[in-house]
């Protein structure tokens, strides 16, 4: 009962209590219009504007089917055929096109056990090695999964037990169509896999192998409508015993050329949104609802019927089941998409829901492979480009970069870091034309909510932080608009940055953060790379030098070395004011100030005081990652935890010294993470007053070892790059004004774009940074105040050199093109 809509329901409660048994009198009685209403109405409420696609290559492995269907142009008799089967090559050739083509799904159709009807299909398995079609499917999904990096989709019918689980290990999804119950149908008269009772096996089997299946009803193939309340109801049943169905797909009949059923009527309108919108509302409201957009003319009024997702659109390959209805163009699904209000959303073949709990639901060897394509939400990366399996050999030559090197494939697509270019998200396209200005008034859906709520100077909380995590398309610059508004507000037009040098003293560090490409173990203990540790002098020499060169902050960080105890960064903090005592020192994360005064047994604000007194002025927010501890178990263990990292400040904060808050985003973490982040930090924000921007740095995952060992994604799409910073300068209102671009791990060209989203900060200068370039990194070491005009000039906004708690420094201007090349 409890999935009835709303409307739905209280109709059947109001009556008397045949309530169970006139479920499906109520639907039969009710008007299309108001079944329309209840449908879009729990879709709304379970998926928000979200409308999903999954961008596919298909790949016919075998049209040859011992079933025969009367609606099926799909098999082949062996003679229309050159070969029963795809070669490898074959499939590996239509694979590769699909991953060049930015695909993320494989989808892998076929006919059912050809080889138990014809003897050139037994035989060619035979000859090739393979027991059966399911093992030859097996063999190919796990080829294309290694070369391409492509998600298999195994549609290999009415399967057994054993056939499921061997799919399983290489398939991260499965399906196969009920298609109806009724075991009366002319168009199933010859098919012996169309037994209702076979595919309800296969259902269930499908459930207690843990296997995200997909499945659903063909409307109009001489079913009535009580028949697909029946199938769509055994599917409900089959889901609550193992909660393993990820989608239902509600397909109408279209009549086709040389079929039994060709001169029959196609499936009426009416009677498909009827289906389709009876779907949503027998099915649990977590199970999507696809109906293909290539077998309606029409395609817009299926949302209308309560759908939220499109199924797999291939850029490449023609639909295989239905060749005469070719798929819509992506911008058109777009269009037609946000014309009602939704926004649209490449997903990968396993949904969300079962991607972001893996060890239920995937088999251990496809964890990485589902990983590696996922954005944070569990959803396929939606950056423009391909995606590769990465491939790395050790580096000829490590100096302070990043010590392994790709091989093969390149992927295209934009990662942090790296060198290939972001997508235009806001301000102009590709095409050079600007983007149509988003009036947040004219949206709808839970993030115009929110906007809303935001202009009317409210403020959002942690659930409202991550649904605003959600947004795409127009949602997206809706939200960056909203930010740079505040940032126009707050700060003006200005854009800062502080001329400044990295001093990274020893890359020898005793934690273990998984993330962190950059340490090295001590000599004896070397695993990786050259460790260094600076002296004093040289420490001392480098502030001299950044000074000369007009620098008004040095930036101290480093390992945690074990010969260090506290005094050593006293220590360093002297060397350097000693050095040049005008100097501003930034320097010492919360884990090193914390390990300081542990490892001298010092209470931690007498430390902070005597580290004062040395000359420290302000501390990075690094070391922060993620505040939410069931993260940090997975990235650094071994490191100070959430409290640790928020009394650190606040107490830096009471001894009068300045701060900033940084997260890590992109690497094993949800968007829930990073508003919790925002929500702490936001409230010692309001208790100290004491931290001067946020600054966000994307994962860069090229040399991170948590990537080189399959455990992490590839950083932040660009798409949460940026909502990273809009939703920062959104949440932070009213309490910190300046939101920092990291332009090592962004880019220029990326940068530009943050900078209209609520950003109103370059950062600094750096000279060296070593910490993103051990990473994998290729942006440069160090940036002039020509090439962050060359940023700012474009986007019509001037540039203001500030020290580093954003006053106007007392000193002359830097020299101009001073940068060290070293
Ligand atoms: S992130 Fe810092 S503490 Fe962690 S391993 Fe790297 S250098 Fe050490």
């Amino acid at each position: 009962m409890k999935q009835l809509g709303r409307a739905l329901a209280i109709q059947l409660h109001s009556g008397p209590r045949r309530v169970q048994l006139s479920i499906h009198q109520r639907l039969l009685e009710i008007p299309l219009d108001q079944l329309l209403v209840d449908a879009r109405a729990i879709r709304d409420r379970q998926f928000g504007s979200r409308v999903t696609y999954s961008p596919k290559v298909f790949i016919p492995l075998t049209m040859l089917c011992r079933d025969k269907c009367g609606y099926c142009t799909f098999a082949q008799p062996p003679a229309r055929l050159e070969n029963p089967y795809l070669s490898a090559e074959q499939v590996l050739a239509i694979a590769k096109q699909g991953a060049k083509s930015g695909c993320h799904e494989a989808l892998f159709t076929l006919g059912e056990r050809p080889e138990l009807r014809y003897d050139v299909a037994a035989e060619w398995l035979k000859a090739n090695g393979f027991d059966s079609t399911v093992h030859y499917l097996h063999d190919m999904a796990a080829l294309v999964l290694k070369e391409t990096g492509l998600l298999p989709h195994a549609n290999a019918g009415a399967l057994y037990k054993d056939e499921l689980a061997l799919l399983r290990s290489v398939s991260p999804s499965q399906g196969m169509m009920i298609e109806s119950l009724r075991d009366d149908l002319d168009c199933h008269r010859g098919a012996p896999d169309k037994v209702p009772q076979r595919r309800l096996d296969t259902l269930e089997w499908a459930g207690e192998l843990k296997i995200p299946f997909t499945t659903g009803i063909l409307v109009g193939i001489g079913e009535t409508r009580e028949d697909r309340i029946n199938a769509l109801e055994a599917i409900a049943a089959s889901h609550a015993r193992h909660g393993h169905v990820q989608e239902v797909i509600v397909q109408n009949f279209l009549p086709k050329p040389r079929t039994g059923m060709q001169h029959e009527a196609p499936c009426p309108q009416d009677e498909y949104l009827w289906s389709i919108a009876a779907a949503r509302i027998i099915l649990p409201p977590s199970i999507h609802l696809q109906a293909p957009p290539n077998l309606s003319d029409d395609f817009g009024i299926l949302l209308d019927a309560g759908i939220d997702d499109w199924g797999g659109v291939s850029p490449i390959t023609a639909d295989h089941v239905n060749p005469e209805r070719p798929w819509p163009a992506l911008d058109k699904l777009r269009v037609v998409t946000e014309e009602r209000g939704k926004a649209l959303a490449p997903r990968l073949t396993i949904y969300p829901e079962f991607v972001i709990n893996p060890t239920v639901w995937v088999d251990d060897a496809l964890h990485f492979p589902i990983q590696d394509r996922s954005d944070a939400e569990g959803l396929g990366r939606d950056d423009p480009g391909q995606v590769w399996p990465e491939k790395v050999t050790a580096a000829d030559v490590v100096l302070d970069g990043a010590e392994v090197v790709l091989i093969g494939h390149r992927s295209t697509q934009w990662y942090s870091g790296a060198n290939n270019p972001p997508p235009s998200l806001i301000g102009t396209q590709h095409d050079g034309t600007p983007f149509n200005e988003v009036d947040v008034d004219q949206l709808r859906g839970p993030i115009a909510e929110i906007l809303q709520g935001v202009r009317l100077g409210q403020r959002i909380n942690e659930a409202e932080i991550v649904t605003l995590f959600s947004a795409r398309g127009k949602e997206v610059r809706a939200i960056a608009k909203v930010a740079d508004d505040l940032r126009k507000q707050v700060v003006g037009d200005a854009i800062t940055w502080v001329h400044n040098r990295n001093i990274n003293y020893t890359n020898v560090c005793t934690f273990k953060c998984k993330f962190c490409g950059f340490s090295k173990g001590p000599l004896s203990l070397n695993l990786r790379g050259t460790p260094y540790l600076l002296t004093l002098d040289d420490i001392a020499n480098r502030a001299r030098e950044a000074w000369d060169l007009g620098a008004t902050e040095v930036t101290l960080q480093g390992g945690i070395h074990p010969d260090f105890d506290g005094d050593y960064y006293i220590d360093v903090t002297r060397a350097v004011k000693d050095a040049v005592p005008e100097m501003h020192v930034h320097g010492f994360t919360a884990l090193e100030v914390t390990e300081g005064a542990k490892r001298l047994g010092e209470p931690l604000y007498n430390y902070i005081m005597r580290l004062k007194e040395a000359g420290l002025a302000s501390l990075p927010g690094t070391a922060a990652e993620i505040l939410d501890d069931d993260i940090r178990a997975i990235l650094c263990p071994d490191k100070i935890n959430t409290e640790e990292w928020l009394e650190c400040h606040q107490v830096a904060h009471e001894a009068g010294l300045r701060s900033n808050i940084t997260i890590m985003f992109g690497s094993v973490e949800h968007p829930l993470s990073w508003a919790k982040h925002i929500v702490r930090t936001r409230a010692l924000q309001a208790q100290t007053g004491g931290f001067t921007e946020f600054v966000g740095l994307p994962f860069v995952h090229m040399a991170s070892p948590i990537y080189l060992q399959h455990k992490s994604r590839r950083g932040p799409t660009f798409r949460e790059t940026l909502l990273m910073h809009a939703i920062a300068r959104i949440a932070y209102h009213g309490l910190i004004d300046n939101i920092q671009v990291s332009w090592t791990k962004i880019g220029p060209i990326g940068a530009a774009q943050l900078l209209q989203a609520g950003c109103n900060d370059m950062g600094g200068t750096l000279m060296n940074e070593n910490i993103s370039r051990a990473a994998g990194a290729s942006h440069g070491q160090g940036m002039t105040e020509d090439a962050f005009r060359a940023i700012a000039q474009p986007i019509g906004r001037s540039l203001l050199q500030r020290n580093t708690t954003y006053g106007r420094p007392d000193r002359e201007p830097a020299r101009k093109g001073a940068v060290l090349t070293s």
